[in-house]
């Protein structure tokens, strides 16, 4: 079998595409441009790459970006203070603080500031209760991507064996919960799980999010499953030159290829997705703030 490729970055233009259309909608008919606020804390270059590319592509949909950089030595008060402005501002309607923060920072008490209806990341105590109770939650960006990418592929989820690898606040168990919400039977494996590979083979869906380059191999695909590889993982490419790099998931590509029923490719699955869907939260989220139907399609 040869599987077919979900193609991530199509999938994620079209996202982007649908946003645009309804941030226009928006504004013509309401007046309502949805605002969303990005904070970045120190001068990681990871992190400053994400956060221009966010500001962008935001832009790009017809959104307003704020952007708000601040130096590695901003106070816990100085940040939390910028939290509360963008909280009481009625032009942002989501707000996103970059993650890793510096050490001295702590990262739960500065995301469980924002207010939870703006917290476009999911990552709030309460949208993680919500999400976990079935309620209406702003859910976690790259998960609700995979499970978009999940739904146009099958149609219903209901009723498949879904393994969910790795158990991140960020991306397993979210996962985990919106496939248990779409009526999956759901596994979280991790690294005590005891026969990872008989684990993973039971799956129709398979979803890694591990961040170890090519762990999951060929033999470990139920013949036929769709696989998400969330993996995102530099590792050395001599063939390229001396000290060149490439990425690769958390899945042998090539192999689980000739297994799987669908696979998602590193780069160009998951990845893209991810900054789409934060573009959808902030519609979604400025569509509940003005008491308006949220867009179809983009919500979990
Ligand atoms: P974490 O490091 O927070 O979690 C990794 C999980 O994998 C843990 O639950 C861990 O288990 C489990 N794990 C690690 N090693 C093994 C192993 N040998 N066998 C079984 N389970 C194992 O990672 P994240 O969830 O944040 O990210 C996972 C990957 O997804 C990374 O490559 C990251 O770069 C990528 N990513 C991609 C995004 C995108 O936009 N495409 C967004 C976010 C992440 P345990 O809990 O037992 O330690």
């Amino acid at each position: 079998m040869t599987a077919q490729i979900i193609d991530g970055k199509a999938f994620a233009a079209d996202v982007r595409a649908r946003v645009g259309e309804q941030v226009a909608r928006l504004k013509a008919a309401h007046g309502v441009t949805p605002g969303l606020a990005v904070v970045l804390v120190g001068e990681d270059p990871a992190s400053e790459v994400y956060v221009r590319n966010k500001g962008k592509q935001t832009l790009e949909a017809g959104m307003a970006s704020f952007e708000h950089k601040l130096p590695a030595e901003t106070s816990e008060a100085e940040l939390l203070a910028l939290i509360a402005t963008l909280n009481a501002d009625p032009e942002v309607h989501g707000i996103l603080v970059q993650l890793p923060l510096p050490a001295h920072l702590n990262s739960d008490l500065v995301i469980n500031a924002i207010d939870p209806a703006k917290d476009v990341d999911g990552f709030h105590i309460s949208n993680v209760g919500l999400l976990a109770t079935g309620q209406k939650a702003m859910v976690p960006c790259t998960p609700l991507g995979c499970l978009m990418m999940l739904r146009d592929h099958h149609g219903s989820l209901s009723g498949m064996e879904a393994v969910v690898l790795g158990r991140s606040n960020i991306v397993g168990k979210p996962m985990a919960q919106l496939l248990l919400r779409d009526s999956c039977t759901v596994t979280i494996a991790h690294s005590r799980t005891r026969d990872l590979e008989a684990v993973c083979r039971r799956a129709d869906i398979l979803v890694a999010a591990v961040g170890r380059p090519e762990m999951v191999k060929g033999d470990w695909i139920k013949p036929g499953a769709t696989v998400i590889d969330v993996g995102i993982n530099r590792v050395p490419a001599p063939e390229k030159g001396a000290g060149k790099t490439r990425l690769v998931g958390d899945v042998d590509f090539a192999a689980a290829s000739a297994v799987a029923g669908a696979i998602t490719p590193v780069p160009g699955g998951v990845g893209p997705m991810t900054i789409a869907c934060l573009l959808a939260n902030t519609l979604t989220a400025c569509c509940r703030a003005h008491g308006l139907a949220e867009p179809e399609g983009l919500t979990a």
